[in-house]
């Protein structure tokens, strides 16, 4: 359902990109099963597997369709992308509102592309980070603004500071004020000035992140990274203190959605898989119950860590963007299906 802020925005955007195939992909024979339909917001998804004959006989067709907000393919660029997304958040979060867009999917299909990028080729942070600075320029003599950043990453239901400068491994604990704002206790906060500080910032924070291989990716990420940017706000042609406002954008590239059934591990792999479908599976419940019709389930967000720390900045006055990430390839059929399935119980 289209459910509409007081400001007329929608609350939940769901986007989805289907990624170019890999050479891996195309070495391994596979085919391209996962299309966006031209000119509009539909993914189509075959069935590799489904017997032709079958589908014949019983009627049904091997095609699965989707529909989506926003849907790009191999053809859209990082800009592109960006524009359709993370950017309709800025004129909300420079007004004051609290804002998150995340990136969904399997290990493989794009997330950290997306979110990250390449330094040649920077994703969703850096360019939503980058026009931030633009659009507060423009608000020069009228409001001041000072703009910090969090690095974070959930892991294990965990939380270590991606940015912290001492090398020490220690576990940072969430904290509730009287209030019911969550703080997590002792993260760093970095003043960012520049695109370029920022830009260097992600880079060093994401090679913190913990990557342990799995059987299913040699470098499967089962952490979740969390840019919290903290944008505070005064109107300078007034000198109460009333005019401070606070906002705050996340900007999340979760951990790999596949099962941990579906990786055959065992022990303690296992128990992440167990962890990180918890993380993921209170997301989808609170996205779930926002995205019913006037807001009437109750959402629990303190089911995990992630729904905790986003808990004021999912649902009330604040904007959602969800990028639904899938590979194009044959080879991943299951995974694309169960990630169209979540994306599409976002709506
Ligand atoms: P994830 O973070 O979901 O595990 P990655 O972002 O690491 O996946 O993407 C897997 C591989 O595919 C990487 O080598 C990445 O550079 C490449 N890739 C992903 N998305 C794109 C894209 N839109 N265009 C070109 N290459 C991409
Ligand atoms: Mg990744």
């Amino acid at each position: 359902p289209l459910l509409l802020l007081p400001t007329g925005e929608q609350q939940i955007v769901v986007a989805c990109r289907i990624r170019p195939m890999t050479e891996e992909e195309i070495l391994q024979g596979a085919t391209i099963i996962a299309h966006k339909v031209a000119d509009d917001n539909m993914v189509v998804l075959l069935d590799p597997e489904e017997d032709h004959d079958d589908v014949l006989r019983a009627n049904r067709s091997r095609e699965r369709k989707y529909i989506f907000d926003v849907v790009s393919d191999a053809r859209a660029d990082q800009q592109e992308v960006y524009l359709a997304t993370s950017k309709m958040l800025l004129s909300s979060v420079l007004e004051g509102y609290n804002a998150t867009v995340f990136a969904y999917g399997a290990t493989g299909a794009g997330k950290t592309y997306t979110m990250l990028g390449t330094e040649k080729n920077p994703g969703v942070m850096y360019r939503t980070l980058h026009d931030l600075f633009v659009e507060i320029k423009k608000f020069a003599g009228k409001r001041e603004y000072q703009v910090t950043m969090s690095y974070l990453e959930i892991y294990n239901e965990l939380i270590r500071d991606l940015l912290a400068t001492s090398s020490s491994s220690s576990f940072l604990e969430l904290r509730e004020d009287a209030k019911g704002t969550i703080q997590v206790g002792g993260l760093s906060e970095v003043i960012a000035k520049t695109p370029e500080e920022v830009m260097e910032m992600l880079h060093k924070g994401n090679r913190a992140r913990t990557q342990e291989p799995t059987k299913a990716n040699k470098t499967s990420s089962r952490s979740h990274a969390v840019l919290q940017v903290n944008i505070k706000q005064r109107d300078v042609t007034k000198s109460h203190t009333e005019q401070v406002r606070f906002a705050k954008l996340y900007m999340i590239d979760l951990a790999g959605s596949e099962r941990a059934a579906q990786t055959q591990n065992t022990g303690r792999r296992m128990m992440e898989g167990a962890h990180i479908n918890r993380s993921l599976l209170a997301l989808g419940n609170c996205i779930n119950a926002l995205s019913e019709k006037g807001n009437t389930k109750y959402v629990n967000y303190r089911d995990s860590k992630l729904t905790r720390i986003l808990k004021d900045s999912l649902g009330g006055n604040s904007r959602t963007v969800m990028i639904a990430h899938i590979s194009p390839a044959s080879v991943h059929f299951e995974e694309s299906r169960n990630t169209l399935n979540y994306a599409d119980r976002a709506k």
